[in-house]
């Protein structure tokens, strides 16, 4: 059977869409077929049928084009692309099939619609490209990602180790790789990946692409050397992934902006990860995460600039400093952050809106929200004249106004626009004489109607006679039979019905004339007024934009001031020195989500000489995860231009902060747990240097307890002779207290814990020493354990340090052997740890009656019962 002719323009349409799903526009509707519905419907549970029911049924799923955005949604999360068809012409107007074209491709990684994305977060797309000529090793990797919603666009380059922990700094939804590069794809296995045909990397490919798009012949005005070949690669991928899935205009993409990592903080995938910067460990959403606690901005704008912040700490002192200065302006002068805040909560995404803009997809009300923003400036501009600090007069310098832009919006618009052009009501009354000359026309049209129908009434006697209006032949009047004698000659006879026959009138006709293509006209000139507006708009994009970059800048000081202020955080001396000394310093997540005044402050001092490495020791759960934590996230923050959590802190710039989580005991049991430690520690050591911050929790914990603590000591070693680097080093491993006495720069640290009433009670209080070894056996006691099973650890435990002592140097003996040595003694000690026999005094102790003894005679049997136990023990000595 011959394919239908709108099955033909189906598989155009769908040649065109690559691996996306086509939405086809049927009418009202939005349909898919054959594959794609069958995927539509397992993914989001829509309705499969069938079109062409019969010998080749179609399989077909479709639903109301005014729920497109919901379905959207739906799928884009799931990380599908969409392919969007439409009719591109008036299907009235139509002379046989509608011309239908694909009018953008969706995809995770170029979401424009705000109802698509999460206003607090960049959605970005990212390119990685390889460097030309595979066989050099050591050439460097070019990764490009672009936020399509914002407009940013960035480059930088990286060594092959490097590329997933900048993927993990940028997070994107989407990357692309070129097609024939399996070892990348294996690489980024965790990401949205979209192949894409090698050429589309080629740097002639990205020449072209990046000129077309930037009218530039070289990128040297960037900052971008036009000899990077991957940085321009990658680049130019994503250039042309856009021309090829937008189709609309990218202007709001108006520079490449190079990415420092040498003036920026390098914190590697395990380390965020761990560190929980911005997603938490429990389910990867940002609460729980220091920035879901440190996020004060009131808009959207803001939030995204402080991830950008966190994720991206600075290493510059001065530039540190100036933030700083900011900030501590803010904190200072409460009223102006009150003031800027008030103002700031009633601007709107200005990235977003003029996104939505230059790619041609902007409502009235989008518009509107700028005008609306603009008239917040003049308030903004004026609190932060004459300021103090350098970034604050640097950010009202760079607020243009744009005054005429304003007024022109303002006249323009109607004061609540509705959202869709559509049904005009747009414009406003007075801004175009024309405009309002069709709109009397249309409105007075109807006022000469009524008048119409009223004479005609009075002139035939016919008080009954109806005017209506249907679509075959507009107005008309309708007259009962009974009166239809009475009608003068000029009534010329439409239709007959039962009851009634319809008249028109030659002037009626002249009017309707008028009165309906007024209507028409109006709507038409509305359109094209609103889209003239928006080309106004859009030939400020750069003013705006820039405009925008403030507004996110000034919520994140305030913000970032407003948290330091009511949490009570100290603006942290930065220097260039290896130091860091922190006093009173607080988790700054648990500070805030523990009840207030519960969490107990913490000094942290450790430099580059002698505490260059400090040795946590304590029970589980005594703090110590947390304690040396709260130094990495208080130093990570002090160099974002943050203040911390503490009383009083110095911060020595780090070039790196590591954190590493040994594998826990029961995910150890598989070797590869082990080996992910191990690798991790590995990468460590061989990139840290004497500028970095190392925290590192229990490692070693995932082999054997030699194996353990050999590989802890060695580690330990190397970071303290070797690297240099600030470490702090959380371990249940007491043995390695003993590298206090050998190197100079180490320090042993404990948590103190209190016993009270045969509790155990934390005191979360870090104090100098190493923890007493047998704190396992002791904690074991207070918690319950029984007594002589206690007393058998403790026994086993003297022995084995005794035998470690002694053999030192028969490394050859098992970990079993000494054990079972250790535990091995006299046959009168056999007692079983489960079935301990009780000593013979007990069941005198049990039997001996209270109520018939004296107090006297109670004393006296006390003391026999002691000096048996006394005559015992030095019978047998232990
Ligand atoms: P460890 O690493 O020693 O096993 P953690 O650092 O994980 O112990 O701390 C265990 C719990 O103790 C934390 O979840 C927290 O609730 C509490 N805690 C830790 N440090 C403090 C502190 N300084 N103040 C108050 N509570 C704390």
């Amino acid at each position: 059977m011959a394919k239908s002719p709108m099955m033909q323009q189906y598989d155009e349409a769908k040649k065109l869409s690559g691996d996306a799903l086509l939405f086809f526009r049927m009418g009202d509707f939005y349909e898919l077929f054959h594959e794609d519905a069958e995927k539509a419907a397992a993914a989001i549970g829509l309705t499969l049928t069938s079109r062409d029911k019969g010998e080749n049924p179609i399989p077909m799923a479709g639903f109301p084009h005014h729920q497109l955005d919901s379905y959207l949604a739906q799928l884009i999360q799931l990380g599908y692309k969409v392919a969007i068809c439409d009719q591109v012409e008036d299907a009235k107007k139509a002379k046989g099939l509608v011309k239908r074209e694909v009018t953008r491709v969706v995809t995770p990684g170029t979401l424009t619609d705000d109802a698509l994305l999460d206003p607090r977060a960049n959605n970005y797309l990212a390119a990685v490209a390889r460097p030309p000529g595979r066989k050099r090793q050591d050439a460097m990797f070019g990764i490009a990602w672009v936020d399509l919603s914002t407009g940013h666009f960035y480059v930088c380059e990286a060594e092959a180790s490097r590329i997933v922990d900048h993927l993990a700094r940028i997070a994107p939804s989407e990357c692309l790789i070129s097609d024939d590069d399996e070892a990348l794809l294996q690489q980024l296995g965790e990401y949205n990946v979209t192949k894409r045909p090698d050429w589309t990397f080629t740097i002639d490919t990205a020449r072209e692409r990046l000129h077309n798009h930037f009218s530039t012949a070289t990128m040297a005005g960037f900052g971008v050397d036009d000899d990077s070949l991957s940085l321009l690669a990658a680049a130019g991928a994503i250039i042309d992934y856009l021309n090829e899935t937008q189709k609309a205009s990218l202007d709001h993409i108006d520079r490449l902006i190079p990415f420092r990592h040498d003036s920026t903080m390098e914190i590697d995938q395990a380390t965020r990860r761990s560190l929980e910067l911005t997603r938490s460990i429990r389910d990867g959403g940002r609460v729980g995460s220091l920035l879901g606690v440190i996020d004060k901005t009131v808009t959207a704008m803001g939030s995204r600039l402080l991830a950008q912040w966190l994720n991206s700490p600075l290493t510059s002192v001065s530039e540190i400093e100036h933030r700083q200065a900011a900030i501590g302006e803010c904190v200072s002068d409460q009223k102006l952050t009150g003031d800027l805040r008030n103002e700031l909560r009633e601007v709107y995404d200005m990235h977003r809106l003029m996104s939505r803009i230059t790619t041609g997809r902007a409502s009235p009300r989008d518009l509107q929200y700028v005008g609306r923003t603009l008239k917040k400036l003049p308030h903004v501009k004026a609190k932060l004249a004459e300021r103090k600090s350098t970034l604050l007069n640097q950010l009202e310098a760079a607020i243009d106004l744009c005054p005429e832009l304003r007024a022109k919006l303002e006249a323009a618009l109607v004061d609540d626009c509705p959202l869709a052009i559509r049904d005009g009501g747009v414009i406003r009354a007075g801004y175009d004489a024309k405009l309002d000359e069709l709109r009397n026309l249309a409105a007075g049209g109807k006022q000469w109607l009524s008048e119409y129908q009223q004479q005609q009434q009075e002139q035939t006697g016919i008080t009954s006679l109806k005017l209506g209006f249907n679509r075959v032949f507009g107005f008309y009047f309708e007259v009962t039979n009974a009166n239809k004698d009475k009608l003068p000659e000029y009534f010329i006879r439409k239709q007959t019905l039962k009851n009634a026959e319809r008249y028109i009138t030659p002037e009626l006709k002249e009017y309707e004339e008028k009165i309906l293509s007024a209507e028409e006209k109006a709507k038409e000139l509305e359109y094209s007024l609103f889209s003239q507006l928006r080309d106004v708009v859009h030939e400020s994009t750069s003013q705006l934009r820039a405009t925008a970059d403030v507004l996110a800048h000034l919520d994140v000081i305030c913000g970032l001031a407003e948290l330091a202020r009511t949490r009570n955080y100290c603006q942290p001396k930065m220097t260039d020195e290896v130091d860091l000394q922190i006093l009173g310093g607080r988790h700054p997540v648990l500070d805030i989500l523990e009840p207030q005044g519960t969490f107990v402050p913490n000094d942290t001092s450790t430099d580059g000489a002698e505490r260059r490495l400090l040795l946590i020791t304590g029970p589980n759960m005594a703090g110590k995860s947390t304690f040396i934590r709260q130094t990495a996230l208080i130093t990570i923050m002090a160099q974002m231009g943050s203040f911390v959590p503490a009383e009083k802190a110095t911060v020595g710039v780090a070039d790196r902060v590591f954190a590493r989580v040994g594998a826990s005991d029961e995910l150890a049991k598989g070797q590869s747990t082990f080996m992910v430690e191990m690798t991790e520690t590995a990468r460590i050591l061989n990139t840290a240097s004497n500028k970095s911050l190392v925290i590192l929790d229990e490692i070693g914990r995932g082999t054997s307890t030699y194996d353990g603590i050999s590989l802890a000591w060695a580690i330990c070693e190397h970071l303290h002779d070797t690297i240099g680097a600030r470490t702090l080093f959380a371990t249940h491993y007491h043995e390695l207290t003993e590298l206090e006495s050998i190197h100079d720069g180490v320090v042993n640290l404990q948590v103190s814990v209190k016993e009270w009433n045969d509790e155990i009670v934390f005191l979360h209080r870090i104090v100098e020493g190493a923890a007493d070894k047998s704190y396992g056996i002791h904690v074991a006691r207070l918690a319950g354990v029984p007594r002589p099973v206690n007393r058998r650890a403790k026994q086993i435990l003297a022995k084995l340090e005794a035998m470690h002592q002694e053999d030192g140097s028969n490394g050859r003996q098992s970990e079993r052997d000494r054990t079972r040595q250790a535990a091995e003694r006299p046959a009168e000690f056999q007692l079983s740890l489960f079935g301990m026999e009780e000593h013979p005094i007990v069941d005198e102790l049990r039997a001996f009656e209270l109520n018939d003894a004296s107090p006297l005679e109670a004393m006296q049997q006390i003391q026999r019962w002691q000096a048996q136990l006394a005559e015992e023990a030095q019978v047998k000595p232990r």
